[in-house]
């Protein structure tokens, strides 16, 4: 079923990706008001949220009056539907026109925050291709997946400390490494590199010793944003076994500004490739709509698309990283945040990091200013964006996440 996206008294091109079926929530301030608040993406514009729901739908007013996402992620899942379908209402129906248009900044005026407080931070590693990829970069001659892989989806516990917003330097981290003379040496990443992932903001706490299931991901998720997991594949290569990723990963994560609510994915959902190995009940979501998601990114580095990874192929949803991240009865705060892992596809332009595109850099890509790359250099900067299937002909966006490479210090 497609239904029809209403259009708004605003003049927003009918293919823009912050029409009115988006409305994503991002704190900003301005220079004429530097304070930090929420605000709805639309078009060009940002609806500043909190005088608007002061005076239209006072009721609402505490879960938006902060500098973040924190109070809206904390109501829960009824007030993000009342206050989505009221957002809607009001960008429809001009009746409300003269309530909103003070409340309207360009976002051109805006500097963007960091969205929520982030909690815990879990990253997953959700791609078959991508985990087949790596499996046979760095354990060639043996099997590229392990024997859990098609049985749980695999993940560990990054660090939320230092995820940080779009558009922020990344200072080329230093570290420890193993040359290919054996050398162990000390001193900055000579291997860094991106990974494109789609990234699930937690609103709703879960009870610890309570499993969240299947069924209950909308209850506990409010939305996705696009992550960049900047990762030092040098560091990482030679900290990973036994206990996994580490200083490798924990320097810096970027994410987008904007979070896309779940309520507005609903075109998106597309069944998951199919499973090859039975799964366990609580992983098992033959029986319930599915959490495959058309989200289509492309990767741009200093302005050039080197590739166009696609969500739709990855093999474990975000409702099943849900499930199985609490099936221990872990609970969840607000603000916990969990990404996809790398997102790539069957072809070599749609894999989501360097060390795949350049195939641990035996094979170095040629950018179209006639300069090649296997991993980042100074300078270098990479943005993601995405968008999907939204009601109708339209598309829904994720904006974009971006960041610099800077010289280690
Ligand atoms: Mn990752």
């Amino acid at each position: 079923m497609t239904t029809v996206s209403p259009s708004t008294w605003l003049e927003v091109p009918a293919d823009h990706p912050f029409g009115v079926a988006a409305l994503p929530y991002g704190a900003f301030g301005t220079a004429a008001d530097p304070s930090a608040r929420i605000g709805v993406a639309i078009g060009e514009l940002i609806l500043d949220l909190a005088p608007v729901v002061r005076r239209l739908a006072p009721e609402l007013a505490p879960a938006v009056a902060g500098p973040s996402l924190d109070s809206l992620l904390a109501a829960g899942p009824g007030a993000w539907s009342q206050l989505r379908a009221l957002v809607t209402t009001w960008l429809t129906d001009d009746t409300h026109r003269e309530h909103l248009e003070p409340h309207l900044v360009p976002a051109t005026d805006a500097v963007m925050h960091l969205p929520f407080t982030v909690a815990d931070y879990v990253d997953f590693y959700a791609s078959e291709q991508h985990a087949t990829n790596l499996g046979r970069m760095f354990r060639p001659g043996q099997d590229p997946l392990t024997p859990n892989w098609k049985h749980l989806p695999i993940g560990y516990h990054g660090r939320a400390g230092t995820v940080v917003a779009s558009g922020t330097d990344i200072v080329r981290p230093r570290g420890q490494r193993r040359g290919a003379d054996g050398e162990i040496s000390f001193g900055p990443s000579q291997r860094l590199d991106i990974e494109a992932e789609l990234g699930f903001v937690v609103g709703a706490g879960s009870r610890l010793g309570r499993p969240v299931s299947l069924s209950a991901f909308e209850e506990h998720v409010f939305g996705v944003c696009l992550v960049n997991d900047w990762s030092a594949r040098d560091i990482q290569a030679w900290e990973y076994v036994p206990l996994g990723p580490f200083l490798g990963k924990s320097f810096a994560t970027s994410i987008s500004p904007w979070i896309l609510p779940l309520a507005a994915l609903g075109p998106a959902r597309v069944a998951p490739p199919e499973r090859t190995v039975p799964l366990l009940p609580y992983l098992d979501d033959a029986a319930t709509p599915p959490w495959g998601l058309d989200v289509r990114l492309e990767v741009r580095l200093n302005g050039h698309v080197i590739s166009r990874p696609m969500f739709d192929g990855m093999y474990w949803t975000g409702a099943q990283m849900l499930a199985h991240m609490t099936a221990n009865g872990a609970s969840l705060r607000g603000g916990d945040l969990y990404a996809s892992g790398t997102i790539s596809g069957e072809r070599p332009d749609q894999r989501g990091s360097l060390i795949e595109l350049s195939w641990g850099g035996s094979e170095p890509l040629e950018l179209p200013d006639a300069t090649t790359r296997t991993f980042l250099e100074d300078g270098d900067e990479v943005v993601i964006t995405a968008t999907a299937p939204g009601p109708g002909d339209a598309r829904v966006g994720l904006g974009e996440v971006r960041g610099r490479i800077l010289p280690a210090l």
